[in-house]
């Protein structure tokens, strides 16, 4: 039997385990160029659906830019700017091997207009229920503040449209060990409630590389069922 890696920290132990070639795996699925494709406001100007597609949704400053530039090792390839104008859009990254990344709008803007509110809820919503090419959402979290109201709404809409999806922990560099264990096992307690979700999450920090690799080989794992 393939020995399993075990991450010594509280996050790897909690995040379920991968074997050396599927961290393996998730290293070459993420070594290649990766680049920008399109940008799309409505559900009209969304990209043909040529290849499986991961996105990337949570609140607002949740990390989500940092989490995708780590990712892909693309200092700027999503803008980590709060500025709730571009990230109103659906942002469209491929990668090798036919794999795309998508990075949504940010959720739960305080400052922003009701009626731009609207018009990209409305945006988020549709894709992720109208989308086949739709392989997994991650749904991040800050790990200091656990799982908001605004996150309901979203995690609903995946639930309905029996889209895969788990959670990812954000910013863990944050948080003491002890904090992050129980902000863990809360998360799980409620997302148990949650059937379509994944039970599992990976806790990350696009700050110090923790959990880059489970959440590569994740993807790699995905891929490689999809291919089956
Ligand atoms: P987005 O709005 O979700 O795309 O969030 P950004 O990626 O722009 O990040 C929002 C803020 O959180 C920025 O100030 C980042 O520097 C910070 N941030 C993002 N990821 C991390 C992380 O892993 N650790 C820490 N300490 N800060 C982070």
């Amino acid at each position: 039997m393939e020995r399993k890696i075990h991450d010594m920290s509280v996050a790897g132990e909690l995040m379920g385990d991968f074997s050396k070639a599927e961290i393996e795996a998730g290293r070459r699925l993420f070594s290649g160029p990766w680049d920008f494709v399109s940008a799309a406001g409505s559900l009209a100007s969304l990209p043909p659906m040529t290849a499986p597609e991961i996105a990337f949704a949570g609140r607002s400053n949740v990390g989500k830019s940092s989490l995708i530039n780590a990712l892909t090792g693309r200092r700027a390839l999503a803008r980590t700017s709060n500025t709730p104008g571009r990230t109103q859009q659906l942002v469209f990254f491929g990668g090798p091997d036919r794999l795309v990344l998508v990075d949504m709008p940010g959720y739960g803007y305080a400052a922003a207009a009701k009626s731009k509110v609207a018009a990209w809820t409305t945006l988020i919503h549709d894709y992720l229920r109208g989308r086949a090419t739709l392989a997994r959402v991650y749904v991040l979290i800050d790990a200091r503040h656990g799982l908001k109201i605004a996150d309901d709404s979203i995690l609903d809409t995946l639930s309905q449209a029996a889209v895969s999806h788990e959670i990812v922990l954000t910013k863990c560099d944050q948080i003491s060990e002890a904090a992050l264990a129980e902000r863990i096992e809360a998360i799980k307690t409620t997302m148990r409630k949650r059937p379509a979700a994944f039970p599992d999450l990976i806790a990350t920090s696009a700050r110090t590389g923790a959990g880059m690799e489970q959440l590569r080989a994740a993807i790699a794992r995905l891929m490689a069922e999809r291919a089956r």
